[in-house]
């Protein structure tokens, strides 16, 4: 069976925006993805928890003024947006047994947020692919080089292609695929070292009947020097559904050791001690760990939150022409970020476009 004459391996917004890119060119491309869903670390769920706009456990932001890739990209798809909403004022928690101060929101450069979520990126892009390109719960579990062709492995069999994108961070190819013939120790080394931004870190949503925060002149930004939220911001959806949430500060050991329940109710309490009573009621929470799920993060990325450089990520001989990595933390630029992700999967779908021309 072939698997198109370009195979891209993780549908997050590097790999959709690569394939949709190649198929807009006329290229015979596939799109597998281990999860059941698409979008990776872009995950946007409504008030129930389920798929859908809303709410964003994963990325949130994006900075146009640094970031005219991605800021290109939104308007392309035709998607509105709008800044982080920091009207009011923000809580500084210091001390347990100190009340936390009350200051003004520091400005700097402004944080935006696409209208339903991130997810509404991922859903843009993936409309622009036919679905019977893409397939889902499609683990790749190795790469094979046999004369001019790419042999991936799947549960159910094998798929070939003439060139291979990977999108998906460095460290996962490391530790899930196997290459063969086996690539240079110091490329794998390479992928090893290269941390894949997030990956160590955990979200808390907490969705409210109404944005009582607001009615004590509060933006429901915070940071806390006590935790266990590191620091804390307006979530409320483009739909007026009022949220808060929050980056665990926890390591991620010690969230395992605690379990979801206690972190939850740990996370609930700071909300009150910080935004008052009203914080005890939720609609429903939230917690989405990405250090314990295996399709993001890597034992590696439990002790190395750091955030990865930019570094050279081609491929020697006999792989160069044949394989092309396009996860964000393989950009030039915004290594880690969104923007990373759209810049890595643009230069992808250029460089196998080339390689296999139409
Ligand atoms: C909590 C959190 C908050 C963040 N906040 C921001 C933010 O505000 N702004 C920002 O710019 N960035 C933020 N980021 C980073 C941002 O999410 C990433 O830069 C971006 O989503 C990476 O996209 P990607 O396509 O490169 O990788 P991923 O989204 O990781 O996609 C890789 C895909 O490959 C799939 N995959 C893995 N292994 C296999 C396999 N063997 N076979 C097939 N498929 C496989 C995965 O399931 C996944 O779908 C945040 C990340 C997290 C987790």
């Amino acid at each position: 069976m072939t698997a198109g004459r370009i195979a891209v391996v993780g549908a997050g917004l590097a790999g959709l925006n690569a394939a949709r890119l190649l198929w807009q060119a006329g290229a015979d491309v596939r799109l597998y993805e281990a999860r059941p869903r698409l979008g990776g670390r872009i995950l946007t769920v409504g008030a129930d928890g389920a798929p859908g706009a809303g709410f964003d456990l994963g990325p949130s932001w994006f900075w146009p003024d640094m970031q005219p890739e991605i800021a290109a990209l939104v308007a392309e798809l035709g998607l509105a947006c709008r800044r982080q909403d920091e009207a009011g004022q923000m809580l500084f928690e210091r001390h347990p047994q100190e009340s936390p101060l009350r200051v003004r929101h520091p400005g700097g450069v402004a944080s935006w947020r696409i209208a339903g979520g991130t997810g509404a990126l991922v859903r843009a892009l993936a409309a622009l692919i036919p679905p019977d390109r893409i397939r889902l719960g499609a683990p790749v579990g190795g790469l094979r080089l046999a004369g001019d062709t790419v042999v991936l492995t799947l549960p159910e069999g094998e798929v070939r292609a003439d060139h291979v994108i990977l999108a998906l961070p460095p460290r996962l190819i490391a530790q899930h695929l196997a290459l063969d013939p086996a690539p240079p120790p110091d490329v794998r080394d390479l992928w090893r070292r290269t941390p894949t931004w997030m990956a160590p870190h955990a979200k808390f949503l907490a969705v409210y009947p109404r944005r009582f925060w607001r009615e004590a002149g509060l933006s429901g930004g915070a940071q806390s020097l006590v935790g266990p939220l590191a620091e804390i911001h307006d979530a409320t959806s483009s739909a007026g559904e009022a949220a808060l949430f929050g980056f665990v500060g926890l390591a991620a050991a010690r969230r395992h050791q605690m379990g979801e329940a206690a972190v939850i109710a740990a996370c609930t309490a700071q909300l009150v001690r910080l935004f008052g009573p009203a914080a005890a009621a939720p609609q429903s929470v939230r917690l989405k760990d990405w250090a314990a799920d295996a399709l993001t993060a890597t034992p590696g990325d439990l002790t190395d939150p750091c955030h990865p450089a930019p570094q050279a990520f081609a491929l020697p001989a006999p792989w160069s022409d044949r394989v092309t990595l396009a996860g964000s933390e393989t950009a030039p630029r915004d290594p880690g970020y969104l923007n990373g992700a759209v810049i890595a999967g643009q230069a992808a779908a250029r460089r196998a476009a080339a390689l296999c021309p139409v």
